[in-house]
This record gives structure tokens, C-alpha cells and sequence, in this order.
């Protein structure tokens, strides 16, 4: 088939000067996508087959869609120790011999790898199936924690990718998508296939344009659905009111937010915001449902939380069920996540397993002195609690732990504005009382906060180990 025939969505721009000119950036995923994958893309959603087992390669899931999660591990361990020069050497030296996983224990007995384990190799040795990095796409992590990790993955993982996002954006609006409703993007990426093959189109802003050129385009190509980062929905929040436009949910992903200031978006917007708990090696985990749980994505991992801590928190373990082209089996994200334990079906109806709460990577809580954890989320809902909100005059800000006993509050006002001396009162009060009575607080003013190693914005940072 002919690539220039893909259907373009950058055509729908209905001549908006500024909407045309933002949208011809091209996204990483340009490169990727063809004809063939969007029409199998659309074959598959259409007839409701699960993605991983019509896309992945021969060996990797148990024949047949109804397997147990046992066979289902056993299968990708066998695969990957018969496939992998990273997994045979591991698996090797632990005395693994194929067909071993029969239990849940026997699968809990395999090492949990991390990102600097996995750095240790070389490229073509974590790849299955004797590929060769130079052939194959990757995406490479931030490297804010520790070095840089490509992740190896093919077009069929993509198109797996793809068609969850559309599962997950369905359950955030309660009903099946409509082909020819409009997904709006306002991101420096994209999902993996812009169309398929013209039907469940995405129209991909890398960022905020002007407001009155967004509301023309909003009217007009009347989106079901937004996808962008916190920090934009702020700048977009003037707009008010999105279900005029037919926008039904909103959701985040990159950038810490707190449900507090979720909610406070909401409200703005009139429809619910809801988070995404996602990762450059792992892709969609979980997502947050209207009752305010992550439902972890089982159809494309397995988690397991190791190392529970008194408070509930364990460290997030993942095996992921479209990983054939550099497995990842009990990989290690480096986050911190509660279950929630209710029993039944969430309120929101959907089954399956939640977090209660997500922490983020390690290095996202305070410490106490005693070397008990204060979660990012309980910082930001502090902060925002007492900030956020159209008639704030804070921009920006960043609690930084110096010190066990130093907490640095870093802010950006709105221009000719001054930060409230009473919020500032309470927002030390607060700190005092959720981390130790006898820290220290310092505000300092900026124009401008530094730049984190990737777009994430960063609100709470540890300084120490
Ligand atoms: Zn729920």
C-alpha cells in the first residue's frame, strides 16, 4: 500500500491561522506509522479479539485467549529464557529451567530486575528472538533517575498501545468511542496511529495556542475527548465550560497533579479530569476512574507491589504482556503504590485491581526523621489546597527536602502579584504538622523555575537520599 495515502488529520485545521500552524510539528510518531497498521488496527478493534494475542509472535502468550495469569507468566518466562541473552544468563544463574513457573510462588521466585540492571547489557542482548537494536524502534526514558534506558518495542506493540488508550478514554466517558468523534491532543507526542484509516481521528497540538483560535477549533471540530498536561489545562482554564463544545473527560499524563487540583480543574471545566499512571518502559499502567482509583491495566501487565510497607505502599513490580521485543518480566518502575483493599467492584463499576493512592518514583516523598514517608500527593494536596484555583496568584511552585529539617517552597507569582502572607502561615502550619514540628521553611521567590531533565514538571523533589 501507498504510505501517502494515510489519512491526514493535520488537514483539519479549518483554516485557523494558529491552529494550522501548531498542528504541523510533527510528532515522533510520524515516522512510525503506515497504512497497513492503521487498517489491522481497525480490523482488530472491530472484531474485539484481544490485541496481545492476534499481534504478539508465536511462543510468547499460551494458545487461546482463556488462560489462566499462571500459564499466561509461564509462557513469557519460557520465552524469554529460551529467547533473550539478558534472560537466559539471569534466569540461568538462579537454576531456571523451562516449564518451572507453576505457581504464583514459583513466578515471585524470579529476580526483579531495575532499570540499571537492565542498563548493564547490551542493547542487542536484552532484544528476543535474535533482533538487532539498529533494526528496531525504541524510545529512550528521561534521565532523571539514573541513566537513560532505550526500550526496544515493534509496529504490533504499538498498535497494542494504541487500541488500549482507546479502551481506556471509552471507560472515562462510560460508553464505546464513535468513529468519527474528534480525540484532541495538546502534547509534544501522540498516541501511536493518528487514525485508523480515518476513524477514531486524533488532532495533536504541541502546545497551547492562542485561546480564541482554540475555541473557534474546539466549535468546530467538536472533540469527545482531551488529552493534555496539567500545567495546560491552567492556561486553558479562562475557556471555562468544555461540554459546550461536546468535550466529555479530560485526561493527564506526564506531570504530577493532585486529585485536589484535579477536581478544581473539573469544576473549571465542567467535565471530569482524570489522571494516567504511565511510563516510557511500561506504557499505560493504570487509570484513574470517576471514583478517584487507578484501575490497573491487566490486559497489558501484571503487577505485583513487593517490600508493603506498615502505611500499605510497595514498590510497583511489573511484567508486561506486550514487551515481546525487549521483555520486561518483574521489572522493577521504581514507584511506590497502595492497593485499595475495598471489597467488590469499584463504585465506578469496573472490575479488577486498584491502587489506592500512586507515589511515584522514589524520590518523590519527604522524609520524615524517624524514616517514615510523606507521599507527593499528600504534599501537592497541601499545597494546592491553599493555592490553586483561577483567583491564585501562584504560578508555579516546588517543595524541595534539603535537609531532613529544611524544606524549601520555591514559587513563581502571577506578574505585579504577591503571594498571600496568611497562605503562607498555613502553608508552613501544614508542613509542621505533616512532617516534623521542628523544620525549618523557606520561601524564595522566582521568575522562573528550572527546568527538570523532561517536560514532567516536578513539584516535589527529596535531596537526599
Ligand atoms: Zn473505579
Amino acid at each position: 500500500m501507498d504510505d501517502a495515502k494515510i489519512y491526514n488529520t493535520k488537514d483539519n485545521h479549518f483554516n485557523i491561522e494558529d491552529i494550522y500552524k501548531r498542528s504541523r510539528v510533527g510528532a515522533p510518531e510520524d515516522e512510525l506509522e503506515t497504512l497497513e497498521m492503521q487498517a489491522l488496527a481497525l480490523d482488530i478493534f472491530k472484531t474485539g479479539v484481544s490485541p496481545c494475542h492476534r499481534l504478539s509472535p508465536t511462543g510468547w502468550l499460551p494458545q487461546g485467549e482463556h488462560k489462566t495469569k499462571i500459564q499466561v507468566l509461564s509462557q513469557l518466562v519460557d520465552f524469554a529464557f529460551a529467547n533473550v541473552p539478558m534472560y537466559s544468563e539471569i534466569y540461568r544463574s538462579v537454576g531456571y529451567e523451562l516449564g518451572s513457573i507453576r505457581s504464583e510462588a514459583d513466578f515471585k521466585s524470579l529476580p526483579v530486575l531495575t532499570r540499571s540492571i537492565l542498563n548493564r547489557w547490551n542493547d542487542d542482548d536484552r532484544l528476543s528472538l535474535g533482533r538487532k537494536a539498529i533494526d528496531t524502534y525504541f524510545v529512550g526514558t528521561s534521565g532523571s533517575s539514573g541513566k537513560s534506558l532505550k526500550v526496544f518495542y515493534d509496529q504490533n506493540a504499538a498498535i497494542v498501545e494504541t487500541l488500549e488508550s482507546f479502551k481506556q478514554y471509552a471507560s472515562y466517558i462510560n460508553e464505546s468511542l464513535s468513529a468519527d468523534r474528534w480525540i484532541y491532543n495538546i502534547h509534544m507526542s501522540r498516541g501511536w496511529l493518528s487514525s485508523l484509516l480515518g476513524a477514531y481521528r486524533t488532532f495533536t497540538l504541541n502546545e497551547v495556542p492562542p485561546l480564541d483560535a482554540l475555541i473557534e477549533h474546539f466549535a468546530k471540530i467538536r472533540p469527545v475527548f482531551l488529552c493534555a498536561l496539567p500545567s495546560h489545562l491552567w492556561e486553558l482554564s479562562p475557556i471555562g465550560d468544555l461540554s459546550r463544545f461536546g468535550i466529555r473527560a479530560i485526561s493527564t499524563n506526564s506531570e504530577q497533579s493532585s486529585r485536589v487540583e484535579r477536581s478544581k480543574l473539573s469544576e473549571i471545566f465542567g467535565v471530569p479530569v482524570l489522571d494516567e499512571y504511565s511510563s516510557v518502559e511500561l506504557g499505560v499502567i493504570a487509570y484513574e476512574c470517576s471514583a478517584g482509583h487507578y484501575h490497573v491495566n491487566e490486559e497489558g501487565l501484571h503487577i505485583e507491589l513487593l517490600d508493603v510497607d506498615d502505611s500499605g505502599f510497595g514498590k510497583v513490580v511489573a511484567t508486561d504482556f506486550r514487551s515481546w521485543v525487549m521483555p520486561l518480566i518483574r521489572y522493577d518502575q521504581g514507584d511506590l503504590a497502595s492497593w485499595d483493599k475495598s471489597v467488590g467492584v469499584c463504585s465506578c463499576t469496573k472490575a479488577g485491581n486498584r491502587f489506592s493512592e500512586i507515589r511515584g518514583r522514589a524520590d518523590d516523598y519527604f522524609l520524615r526523621e524517624d524514616g517514615s514517608k510523606v507521599s507527593s500527593a499528600t504534599l501537592l494536596n497541601i499545597v494546592d489546597t491553599l493555592f490553586t484555583g483561577p483567583a491564585s496568584t501562584l504560578k508555579e511552585f516546588r517543595l524541595v527536602q534539603e535537609a531532613p529539617r529544611e524544606i524549601r517552597f520555591e514559587f513563581v507569582v502571577v506578574s505585579g502579584e504577591e503571594l498571600a502572607a496568611s497562605s503562607k502561615s498555613q502553608l508552613v502550619e501544614s508542613l509542621l504538622i505533616n512532617i516534623e514540628p521542628t523544620i525549618k521553611v523557606e520561601f524564595i521567590q522566582r521568575t522562573k523555575l528550572s527546568e527538570t531533565p523532561s517536560y514532567k514538571r516536578k513539584k516535589v523533589i527529596r535531596a537526599f537520599a
